[in-house]
């Protein structure tokens, strides 16, 4: 089983190390992978930080280079590398797509995000599949580069995507992983809680996936960890924000619009259930479930006194709400 392990670890970083050759060392890789790269804003050094690549479009470059280095068939496609159709039909996974790869938190190189860069092209990013070493819930991506940063920070900023990570890191912002577009899990939770207890989510500003992101957070706030929230305009994201803002005016954003999540949550649906008192019965549950997530006694009464105010509501009313919830869940 180790052995197994060793022998992926070890052909998954030839490849990392072959895609990353083939971005910045051949025509095809400068002329586009670059270049893509270039305009996105992404310079040498963060290129060098997150060991970007590039694969080339034809049917079986790596797995060619692969063969000649003595790498066998059955490893590179337990590796995710290369597909086998019935026949004996093989070529490589990924072809023609910028390379992001995906390390531990040790820094061992576990996975490939590949991503299209033609427009319309589906799926926009192509992941390995899972294998011995590469648990997608078990993983974050950036972590590796950013546990350092959110130890000293003591705090942790939770994005989508792949290029939001490396954006904020260009915005000299590096306490910062991504998920990789799905929802959080609790293992991912436990690993960021080895470094901070203080998770900061950027939303991309878009309801659905703030609506998503929402019954995500009561994971964290039962893994006893304190959660904050910054809403981003309107279609952009924290990659697409961070470059229009700028670094100074970015981290100004950032400092202004982080709300503590509870209150956040609770603002929300207040304003939406001003008007309407059916809707606003409902807000007092959806309210206090979340604070029954909380272990900390202490802070759920800090959360319910606030909560009362902001939903205009008497706070005994909440505490019999949450006692409720409190007494079910024993
Ligand atoms: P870009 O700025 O390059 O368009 P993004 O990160 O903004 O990328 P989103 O559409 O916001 O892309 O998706 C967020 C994340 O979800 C991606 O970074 C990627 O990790 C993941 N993702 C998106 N589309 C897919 C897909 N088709 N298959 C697998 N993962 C995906
Ligand atoms: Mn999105
Ligand atoms: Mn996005
Ligand atoms: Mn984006």
């Amino acid at each position: 089983e180790q052995n197994e392990k060793d022998s992926l670890y070890i052909v998954l970083n030839y490849a990392n190390e072959y895609f990353k050759k083939q971005l910045l060392e051949t025509d095809e890789g400068k002329s586009i992978g670059l270049s893509y790269f270039k305009e996105r804003g992404y310079d040498a050094p963060i290129i060098e930080k997150f060991q970007l690549g590039y694969s080339q479009s034809a049917w079986d470059s790596l797995l060619q280079d692969a063969t000649k280095n003595a790498y066998n068939e059955d490893l590179l496609e337990k590796a995710g590398l290369i597909v086998r159709k019935e026949g004996d039909k093989k070529y490589d996974r990924f072809r023609g797509r910028v390379i992001f790869p995906i390390h531990n938190v040790t820094g061992k190189v576990v996975a490939f995000g590949a991503r299209t860069l033609k427009k319309d092209d589906k799926p926009k990013y192509l992941n390995s599949p899972e294998s011995d070493v590469y648990h997608k819930s078990k993983i974050l991506y950036g972590l590796y580069q950013a546990k350092g940063a959110i130890r000293q920070q003591d705090n942790c900023y939770l994005v989508e995507g792949y290029t939001d990570v490396i954006s904020l890191h260009q915005s000299d912002i590096e306490n910062v992983v991504s998920s990789s577009g799905t929802s959080l899990t609790d293992e991912q939770i436990k690993l960021i809680s080895r470094f901070s207890q203080n998770i900061t989510v950027l939303f991309d500003g878009d309801a659905a996936g703030m609506k998503a992101s929402l019954r995500g957070i009561d994971m964290i706030l039962e893994a006893g960890m304190n959660v904050r929230v910054v809403v981003f305009p309107e279609g952009e994201d924290p990659d697409s924000y961070s470059k229009k803002l700028g670094t100074s005016e970015f981290k100004a954003f950032l400092k202004e619009h982080t709300t503590d999540f509870i209150s956040f949550k609770t603002s929300l649906y207040a304003e939406e259930s001003a008007r309407d008192p059916l809707k606003k019965a409902e807000s007092i549950k959806e309210i206090v479930s979340s604070i029954g997530k909380i272990p900390d006694g202490i802070k759920r009464a800090v959360y319910l006194k606030e909560s009362s105010k902001l939903l205009d509501i008497d706070e005994s009313v909440l505490v019999a709400e949450l006692n409720k919830i409190l007494i079910k869940d024993r």
